[in-house]
């Protein structure tokens, strides 16, 4: 027997569910184009009710979500800022720059509980020599700051910040569930604070494929323009749709890799020579520094990989562990001794 493989790279290796499989052979579906996928047309008017936008829009993968959003807000030649270890400055591709040829500008710190002041430093005056800038990009939960939630009342400052100053303000919400159950609060409330937000039902709400973009009625007619232009125009999407509809039902079910991502990092922290590399795990992301083991996360990642265990190397001793619908907590407790093993072995120098 083939030893079960324990996937803790991303909450994208999530496979649909006999529930999400059957909604699927059973999709009532049109040609999307057309706007007559009902399937499609429930599942984007579901996710504006939640999110409390007037319109949504159903994209093929967050990436796009995000550079669709950009090239409806910007025009050619504009500023964006974003958090300097935001998805949209790191793993996007370069985008922006291809696709709606704005500059990004990384500031440190805006997405953190300094952010608003951090966008207040940002700003320049009119001036001849300087972009435009037009657009605030912010990110929650924040992947490469190991999955944490910004709260509330600065995700309210930062867009207030925003507002004084013209700029509109567009949240990668790739994970926002997960950032709505860390907070306590609805999505709605963490989307009132943007004009546009994306959403990604890839992930750990456990769909196939697709992600949502939301705002006004306005904003979401000229983002289908862009979404037919980037060829993300899909025909019978109802099938995929139809999956995203039941794992958006089931999004409570994140409260449980938020708890097994905690007792993950807790173990992990008691490890010797492994150290957490963030402060609080607010969610289902652990990111974890091997560097006390003495090894490159790359050897890290490779022997648990050897082990059954799949991570994500994340920097150069960093790794990414991600809870997700399809591991236990039999399988955070089998990955725990795997890492314990190759620590031991790290420790000794055998192997
Ligand atoms: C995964 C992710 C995206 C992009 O989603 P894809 O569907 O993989 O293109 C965007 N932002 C964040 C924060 C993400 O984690």
């Amino acid at each position: 027997m083939t030893e079960r493989i324990i996937d803790l790279r991303s909450d994208t290796v999530t496979r649909p569910t006999p529930e999400m499989r059957r909604a699927m052979a059973e999709a009532v579906v049109g040609d999307d184009v057309y706007g007559e996928d009902p399937t499609v047309n429930a599942l984007e008017q579901e996710a504006a009710q939640l999110l409390g936008k007037e319109a949504a829009l159903y994209v093929p993968s967050g990436t796009m979500g995000n550079q669709i959003a950009i090239l409806t807000h910007t025009a050619r030649g504009d500023e964006v800022l974003v958090d300097d270890q935001a998805h949209i400055y790191y793993y996007e591709v370069g985008a922006p720059a291809v696709l709606a040829a704005v500059q990004l500008r990384p500031v440190t710190g805006l997405c953190s509980e300094e952010g608003s002041e951090r966008l207040r430093e940002a700003l320049r005056p009119a001036n001849l020599h300087f972009p435009t800038t037009r657009l605030v990009c912010l990110e929650n939960t924040h992947n490469r700051r190991g999955g944490m939630a910004l709260s509330l009342p600065v995700m309210r400052e930062i867009y207030q910040v925003a507002r004084e100053n013209g700029l509109a303000v567009h949240l990668d919400g790739a994970r926002i569930f997960n950032a709505a159950l860390a907070l306590g609060c609805q999505a709605a409330d963490l989307a009132a604070c943007c004009d546009s937000v994306m959403f990604c039902v890839s992930k750990g709400l456990g769909a196939p494929v697709g992600s949502l973009l939301c705002g006004s009625r306005e904003f979401i007619t000229r983002a289908r323009k862009y979404r037919k232009l980037l060829g993300g125009g899909m025909r019978q999407a109802g099938v995929l749709a139809a999956a995203a509809r039941v794992a958006l039902a089931d999004r409570q079910r994140l409260i449980e890799d938020h708890a097994h991502a905690r007792y993950l990092a807790e173990q992990l922290a008691d490890m010797p020579g492994l150290a957490l590399a963030q402060t609080r795990v607010d969610s289902n992301i652990v990111v974890v520094d091997v560097s006390g083991l003495g090894l490159t996360a790359d050897d890290f990642a490779a022997r648990l990989a050897g082990r059954g265990v799949l991570v994500s190397v994340f920097g150069p001793a960093l790794v990414r562990l991600v809870t997700h619908r399809d591991v236990s907590r039999q399988d955070i407790e089998k990955s725990l001794e795997v890492v314990q093993e190759v620590c031991a072995a790290a420790k000794t120098g055998i192997l």
